[in-house]
């Protein structure tokens, strides 16, 4: 089983559109597959016919902006059904200030000396309702600002640094509510890219747990290969079940395509392994 459960399109701040994902998955060998834009299931009736018609399992997914300890964490939502009502309204209201939030990136960009920051920003947006730093990214390496997308973050967009805007998204417990509600599973992605302490890590996943959360992500595309060891030896002291993806955006130098990352240490258990 090659399963990728984690990758964005265009419906989010990824480069390609559901189908051109879904190719590219079923072309680097992946065998379940999920599309898991930011915040937004506008996407999955389209991804899920290309997995279809590509021969590729498929399980609904989505990518959860949350706020936990003034810091953001993403959480992961499996095999949720897309039309549960719960989990469409949560989501819009996630959304819903990204547009003020963009607005006053540009201003900031915009006092440091990058004017038509929003603008440019808007170029690459497809989904008016899901502007992302990913797209300022996009601008700032396209107008010569930055080196390639992880330097935009480094220089300007990443907590802490001066384009960076502070924002509020979803709750924890909200997050895993709707995901619950929608009949799926609640997997945190990448928790190696977390500035937590050890105990405010410990607590998140105790949180997560009582909240009935299940899993976490170990081989994703947003770890450095030490970090698989790491959170596989959390999964292990937790009792969490382990989920896999690219955490693809776009293709080029430098990405990790979807399906390409090492296996899942075998010892722990896959998320996916109930839905097979
Ligand atoms: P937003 O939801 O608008 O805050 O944007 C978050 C997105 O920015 C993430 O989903 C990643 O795609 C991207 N991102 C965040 N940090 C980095 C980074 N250090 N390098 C490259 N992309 C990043
Ligand atoms: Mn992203
Ligand atoms: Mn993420
Ligand atoms: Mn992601």
């Amino acid at each position: 089983m090659n399963a990728d459960l984690h990758c964005h399109s265009t419906v989010s701040d990824g480069q390609l559109a559901p189908t051109a994902v879904a190719q590219l998955a079923q072309s680097g060998g992946v065998t379940l597959w999920s599309l898991t834009d930011h915040d937004e299931v506008g996407g999955q009736r389209e991804a899920r016919e290309a997995a279809a018609a590509l021969g590729m399992r498929y399980v609904c997914g989505v990518e959860i902006s949350v706020t936990w300890a003034s810091r953001t964490v993403h959480v992961v939502g499996l095999n949720v059904d897309p039309a549960c009502a719960p989990l469409v309204e949560g989501l819009a209201r996630t959304r819903n200030g990204r547009a003020a939030r963009a607005e006053a990136i540009g201003e900031r960009l915009e006092e440091l000396g990058i004017p038509d920051a929003y603008a440019g920003a808007l170029r690459y947006v497809s989904n008016p309702d899901l502007i992302s730093r990913t797209h300022f990214a996009r601008h700032l390496v396209e107008s010569g600002r930055a080196e390639n997308t992880q330097d935009a973050f480094s220089r300007w967009l990443g907590e802490g640094k001066p384009g960076y805007i502070s924002h509020r998204w979803a709750k924890l417990a909200d997050a895993v509510s709707w995901i619950k509600a929608a009949g799926g599973e609640a997997v945190i992605a990448h928790p190696g890219r977390y500035r937590y302490t050890q105990l405010e890590f410990d607590t998140l996943f105790g949180e997560f747990i009582d909240m009935g959360g299940k899993a976490i992500e170990v081989v994703t595309g947003s770890h450095t290969p030490d970090q698989y060891g790491e959170y596989a030896a959390v999964a292990r002291r937790f009792g969490f079940e382990a989920s896999r993806g690219s955490d693809f955006h776009a293709p080029g130098p430098g990405t990790i395509a979807p399906g390409s990352l090492p296996p899942l240490p075998s010892d722990l258990k896959p998320v996916w392994e109930r839905w097979l």
